[in-house]
């Protein structure tokens, strides 16, 4: 089936015949005779559905988590360990690098920082390295990262390539086809897709590594809730149509920055004269996602344009149904981002709706 088709059927009937799947809250489960008893650190029937749509989608196993950070842990608790070493951007979601300083680093695996944008920085931090992790496109500032190269220089280097692939989703990139070993995402994001559930997943084609995922996760207890999975669910029956809007949406949005008077700098691939467009139209040929961010003068401008927007919503994270706009320097370390950075994750409002809030609420006479 085409993706499209999958994500509305399922994969998994109700046996009630009902068209929505049955909801099993069950922590425990009745021992068979002579067997084993499942427990919903290792057993959640809605969850396992979830895995297997998500899996289905990239001809791979998937394994779904608490949230995209419990995916990352269990990543790192699986593949990382006192004297291994991990490659790791000093851009791209910040979160990776209050992990990397304050955990990792704490249990005595080296760090080894690299520029996204100079692969002779990722080549040398990849060489000896257990896991090198990439995120394409970034968050906020979405830049793009070769999947295909990067695998080969991790794989030279002898590391594992683990790519953080939340703001595509497979429907845009498909990030094991070129070679890369794990395939991560914020299921918080697109995938469910309504700002309502924490979620994560892990995609890989190997399954000693997947078997070591799920025993971590079953370890730690990093299990997705059958609530939260069932939510995820019912995002993903609509991913496919939403997705594509919000490409639509974010392309016409991010042209019409580009030539607004306030707009010092518009970060978005699909643009012809972005410094990764060529990249985009191979990689991610369905588009270069629904995230889109833009400058203007400095962090007092930005400050205002968020306050001052009425349809747009202020509020952090991205890939839901509703327009969100975010001053990045507001939640990023001091220098990380520029000052007047704004990231728009855009949603599924009617797009001269949209343009209309954001011109009201820019800055005059920035
Ligand atoms: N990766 C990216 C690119 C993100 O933007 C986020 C969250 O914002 C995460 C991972 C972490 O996911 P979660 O918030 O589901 O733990």
């Amino acid at each position: 089936m085409e993706p499209d088709s999958l994500l509305v059927r399922g994969l998994v009937d109700n046996p009630s015949g009902g068209l929505s799947p049955p909801l099993d809250r069950s922590t425990t489960f009745e021992r068979e005779p002579g067997g084993g008893s499942p427990y919903g650190r290792g057993h959640a029937p809605v969850a396992a559905e979830a895995e297997a749509l998500l899996g289905a989608l990239e001809e791979a196993e998937a394994t779904v988590f608490a949230s995209g950070m419990t995916a990352w842990t269990c990543i790192c608790l699986s593949l990382l360990g006192q004297g291994s070493a991990l490659a790791l951007a000093t851009s791209g979601y910040y979160s990776l690098e209050g992990f990397a300083s304050g955990i990792l680093e704490r249990f005595g695996v080296e760090v080894r920082r690299f520029d996204a944008r100079d692969r002779d920085s990722f080549r040398r931090a990849c060489d000896g390295a257990a896991l090198a992790i990439i995120e394409t496109p970034s968050n906020p500032l979405v830049t793009l990262t070769d999947i295909a190269g990067a695998a080969g220089d991790a794989h030279a280097g002898g590391a594992l390539l683990c790519c953080d692939s939340t703001f595509a989703t497979p429907l845009l990139q498909r990030p094991l086809d070129l070679g890369a070993d794990l395939a991560w995402q914020s299921a918080t994001k697109y995938l469910a897709g309504h700002s309502d559930v924490l979620a994560g997943v892990v995609t890989t084609r190997d399954a000693a590594l997947r078997e070591q995922l799920v025993w971590t996760r079953r370890t730690i207890g990093g299990v997705l809730a059958p609530d939260a999975a069932w939510l995820l669910l019912r995002g993903l029956r609509t991913l496919h149509v939403r997705l594509p809007r919000q490409v639509a949406t974010a392309s016409e949005l991010a042209r019409r920055l580009a030539t607004h008077p306030s707009v010092a700098a518009v970060h978005y691939p699909g643009l012809a004269e972005h410094p990764d467009h060529g990249l985009a139209l191979r990689q991610m040929p369905g588009g270069a996602g629904g995230v889109l961010a833009f400058e203007v003068a400095d962090r007092a401008s930005a400050r205002h344009c968020e306050e001052a927007v009425r349809l747009v919503r202020r509020a952090t994270s991205l890939g839901g149904v509703e327009t969100l706009i975010e001053c990045r320097a507001r939640v990023e370390p001091e220098g990380r981002v520029p000052d007047g950075l704004l990231r728009l994750s855009v949603g599924l409002e009617d797009v001269d709706d949209l343009w209309a809030d954001l011109t009201q609420a820019m800055p005059r006479g920035a």
